[in-house]
């Protein structure tokens, strides 16, 4: 590659002595074979891979982690703009404003935030990227209090397709800054963002768990409880088959078990109350208690590395009794299933669309998001897996939503959005990459026209 300009990163090319573990995605079981990677230090190293790969008629696809890798497809005529060195962090105690470069993980910020007494609405997952988890909206434990975390998002600096850096918030490329909150890195890449972050240092948070054995019982009773708890409360059912790894604790390692995860912003005792239906199920573990925030990325149990893994989510409009058995149809006692974890989250509250505004996706039309994964150490399991989360969502597609969720989706889709917003997306992609340089996970076709105005990149 030619760079015009000086490069204070790294670019790595294939027949350099780290190629191969340049080019690796946390998702171990995705072979990334790009045409070069760059590991950007700077936006101006962001400008200047950008010039250097529409003079040589290649395409960029920025990466922070490689969470969501998956869909991206072939990469020979694109270069993987890497940007892990881009860590600026800053946190404003004032103005409750974090400022993050592109390159920063959950985990980073969260501690960063949490010495100020601050909450970020941050993922399950410590070591997934803020700014890829942000633009493809981003389902925090506080959910369902606060909304999506693309909501918060206040501005965003991007290199464009021309290679200029710019500012996006309200009043500058606003069309530009509407798509990046929720639709995903399609029209620019990201160099840091900011977005607001909220007074909070502690919540009750924990996990109940039964023998899997159990579940019908328990999914019923948590499907029950749903209706009635307050929007304070994050909650996600889920069915687990954990290996027998030395770094689960002991009473998980090897088992199969049906659990219940919550995030209560309430008072101990009303969470007591809350959770004593739960409770009279006679749980075998019981973890709830008192939380630190910043502590809430061990609540899930994602593992804390890169691992090989294939996964798929689709949205729930509801789930009637008929629904929850053809999940525990799927995923029950009986099954013998190479899935790790298959879950419900629970939507509603500020994630339905319009109550928290926003930009492109501003809420989730629907009441729970189904993800399921499992390892795959090989060719052969990546078939197996995806056979099965195939006939998961052929057995749930009765109750599936009209649209989607980009950050739940590890598969290419196309149809995550209501037909205007698609549409607008479409019109923003035309307007600011014409030339489709951008390579993003969940792409949007560039627009032929039609679509309504929307101001290029004047500058
Ligand atoms: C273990 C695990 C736990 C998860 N938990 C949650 C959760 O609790 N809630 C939730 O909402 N999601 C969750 N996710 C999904 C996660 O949010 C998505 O996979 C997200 O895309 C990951 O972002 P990333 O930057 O880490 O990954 P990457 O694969 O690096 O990025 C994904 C895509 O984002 C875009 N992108 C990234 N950086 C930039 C940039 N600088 N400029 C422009 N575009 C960019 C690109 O199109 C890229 O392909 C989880 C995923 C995993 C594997």
């Amino acid at each position: 590659m030619d760079f015009t300009g000086e490069l204070h990163g790294r670019l790595v090319l294939p027949h350099d002595p780290d190629w191969h573990t340049a080019r690796m995605a946390w998702q171990l079981a995705v072979d990334q074979q790009p045409a070069a990677v760059v590991f950007a230090a700077s936006a101006q190293d962001v400008s200047a891979t950008v010039l250097a790969a529409v003079q040589m008629g290649l395409r960029v696809a920025p990466q922070g982690t490689g969470h969501n890798a998956a869909p991206l497809g072939p990469l020979d005529r694109t270069v993987l703009l890497r940007t892990d060195r881009l860590d600026e962090i800053s946190v404003n105690p004032l103005t409750r404003i974090a400022r993050v470069g592109a390159g920063v993980r959950w985990l980073e910020l969260t501690d960063a935030a949490s010495k100020y007494g601050l909450m970020a609405l941050a993922g399950s997952a410590a070591d997934v990227g803020v700014v890829g988890y942000t633009l493809g909206g981003g389902v925090s434990w506080f959910a369902r209090s606060h909304g999506l975390a693309a909501n918060q998002v206040v501005a965003a600096d991007v290199v464009l397709a021309d290679g200029t850096l710019v500012r996006a918030d309200a009043h500058h490329h606003p069309d530009l800054f509407w798509a990046l909150r929720g639709g995903g890195g399609i029209a620019g890449i990201v160099t840091a963002l900011e977005f607001r972050l909220f007074p909070m240092t502690e919540v009750q948070a924990g996990l109940l768990a039964w023998p899997i054995e159990q579940a019908p019982t328990v999914l019923s009773a948590w499907r029950r409880w749903v209706d009635d708890v307050p929007d304070q409360v994050t909650s996600v059912g889920r069915m687990l088959r954990l290996p027998p790894l030395p770094d689960l604790p002991e009473p998980l390692r090897g088992r199969s078990l049906v659990a219940i995860e919550a995030v209560c912003d309430l008072p101990a005792p009303q969470t007591d109350t809350l959770l004593s239906p739960l409770r009279a199920l006679a749980p075998e573990l019981d973890t709830f208690g008192p939380t630190a925030v910043g502590d809430l990325h061990l609540l899930h149990m994602d593992p804390p590395y890169p691992v090989p893994a294939a996964g798929d989510g689709m949205l729930l409009s509801g789930l009637p009794s008929g629904a929850l058995a053809a999940f525990l149809g799927m995923t029950g006692a009986g099954r013998d299933l190479p899935l790790l974890s298959v879950e419900l989250r629970h939507l509603g509250g500020a994630l339905r669309p319009g109550v928290v505004g926003g930009g492109a996706v501003d809420g989730l039309d629907a009441e729970f998001a189904l993800f399921a994964a499992g390892i795959t150490p090989d060719a052969a399991s990546v078939v197996a897996v995806h056979a099965v989360l195939d006939e998961l969502r052929m057995a749930l597609s009765p109750w599936e939503a009209a649209t989607g969720y980009r950050n739940f989706v590890e598969r290419s889709r196309e149809d995550f959005d209501p037909p205007q917003v698609a549409a607008r997306l479409r019109a923003v992609k035309a307007a600011y990459d014409p030339g489709d340089l951008i390579h993003a996970n969940h792409p949007v076709r560039v627009s032929r026209g039609n679509e309504g105005p929307v101001r290029g990149p004047a500058r």
